[in-house]
């Protein structure tokens, strides 16, 4: 690259400017709030892991196929292999590691775990889908009771409602079990096969592969065959008819609205039983859901640890910041300390350490004029400046002015702190 060409981010990856940044944990912060009403506990799972956890848990499908992000790691004395680790593509599978590394199967069941932070897929970028997103998630671990399944979609409908979300709505399906999924899934070959040829190539491979996945195509040519594919809610078997009756009843009871679709399926093999997700109205064709979850009973036993049911949802943060009706302005800080002339950094820089004693400041060391920086300070939003030259620094004091008013006072450095904070909470 020659030197002139400025280094840019990455495709696919993108900034959170400090414009963004609260809106984006307002969001974040939502999600915590609604997890800590419902009695779920923080946990914090590593960004990386061995790609084995990734693998075995995506089996077939296009998460593993090509959009893991994989690490050129060194291998160590330890007998760590080259290169067997992957950044995550979700955090559901680390959540489960996490579970039964920390002894946290263990503890009293279920355990209610929530976690956020970036997730790392190599997919195509465009509008609302990003190779490093982040997704606020949920995970109920150890209890095979439908009630959980409903606790988890309330308490992820609680989020998006506490942000004044509108247009979201909720899809419900079941996808079944170990035990109806492969006659169904049986019966949907035998209805695919016929019309091969006049599916896409990547339908034509996962009808064999995965042809689960058939259902969830977003392809043009696709569609009209949809509508006529067997539907796995007629093919349940009675233990996960009844669950399915069960989550439904307990939505029903809360008076929380869904929309069944028979079409809705999860991209990883790992889901039992009730998957959901969150539609927007206002977000665009393929990108339009803010999150989405279900049962994964098979996941600890793929992972090589005893057969354990959990349920989960994941929640994609940089569509909901997209969605969001508020903006939540940046909060500036509330005094900027001016040294008047040069030559009094060291005098400004222990103002605004006594500044923050009680609020938030900033010192202007440039070199620019006092107008100038008056100008910089009321354009960021200061609510005061405090001004001082060589002679106020004698008397260990500044000018402090309230933008506001326009009013200006002495105050000696002493007091700065007591004196705004007192006229904040008056
Ligand atoms: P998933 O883990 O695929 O079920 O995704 C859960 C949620 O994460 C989705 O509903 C999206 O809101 C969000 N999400 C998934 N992939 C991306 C992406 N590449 N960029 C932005 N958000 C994403």
């Amino acid at each position: 690259m020659s030197r002139s060409q400025p280094i840019r981010a990455a495709r696919g990856m993108r900034d959170i400017l400090p414009e963004q940044v609260a809106l984006w944990r307002g969001v974040e912060m939502a999600g915590e709030a609604a997890a800590r009403s419902y009695g779920y506990q923080e946990i914090e799972v590593p960004i990386i892991e061995p790609v084995a956890l990734i693998e075995r848990v995506g089996g077939d499908t296009d998460v593993v196929r090509k959009e893991i992000y994989r690490i050129q790691s060194h291998g160590d004395a330890s007998g760590e292999r080259e290169g067997h680790l992957a950044l995550r593509p979700e955090a559901t599978a680390g959540v489960v590691r996490a579970y039964f590394q920390g002894g946290l199967n263990q503890l009293s069941q279920p355990v209610r775990l929530t976690t956020s932070g970036p997730m790392f897929r190599h997919d195509r970028p465009q509008a609302g889908r990003y190779r490093q997103f982040y997704q606020f998630d949920l995970e109920v671990i150890g209890d095979p009771s439908p009630a959980y399944d409903a606790e988890v979609i309330e308490v992820s409908r609680q989020w998006l409602s506490s942000l004044g979300l509108a247009g979201v709505s909720l899809v419900l399906n079941s996808i079944g079990d170990g035990r109806c999924r492969p006659p169904y899934l049986q019966r949907l070959k035998e209805y695919y096969r016929p019309l091969k040829t006049r599916l896409h190539p990547d339908c034509q491979r996962r009808l064999e592969e995965n042809p689960l996945r058939l259902l969830d195509c977003k392809e043009e040519q696709c569609q009209p065959f949809k509508a006529a594919a067997p539907r796995i809610t007629d093919h349940l078997c009675q233990p996960c008819a009844e669950a399915f009756a069960e989550v439904r009843s307990l939505l029903d009871g809360a008076a929380i609205e869904y929309r069944l679709d028979a079409h809705l399926v999860r991209g990883l093999d790992y889901y039992t039983r009730t998957v959901f997700e969150f539609e927007h109205a206002a977000l665009g064709g393929a990108q339009n859901a803010l999150g989405g979850g279900g049962r994964y009973d098979g996941l600890a036993a793929a992972l090589g640890y005893p057969d354990t049911p959990a349920v989960g949802f994941a929640g994609g943060i940089d569509r909901v910041v997209l969605a969001s009706p508020l903006s939540e302005p940046v909060k500036p800080a509330q005094v900027w300390v001016l040294p008047a002339e040069p030559g009094l950094e060291a005098e400004a820089a222990r103002v605004g350490r006594l500044c923050r004693a009680e609020i938030p400041a900033v010192v202007d060391f440039s070199r620019r004029s006092l107008s100038a920086k008056m100008r910089a300070a009321g354009r960021a939003g200061s609510r005061w400046v405090a001004i001082m030259a060589a002679d106020e620094a004698q008397r260990q004091a500044v000018q402090l002015r309230d933008m506001r008013s326009g009013d200006q006072r002495e105050v000696p450095w002493d007091q700065l702190a007591v004196v705004m904070a007192g006229s904040l909470s008056s």
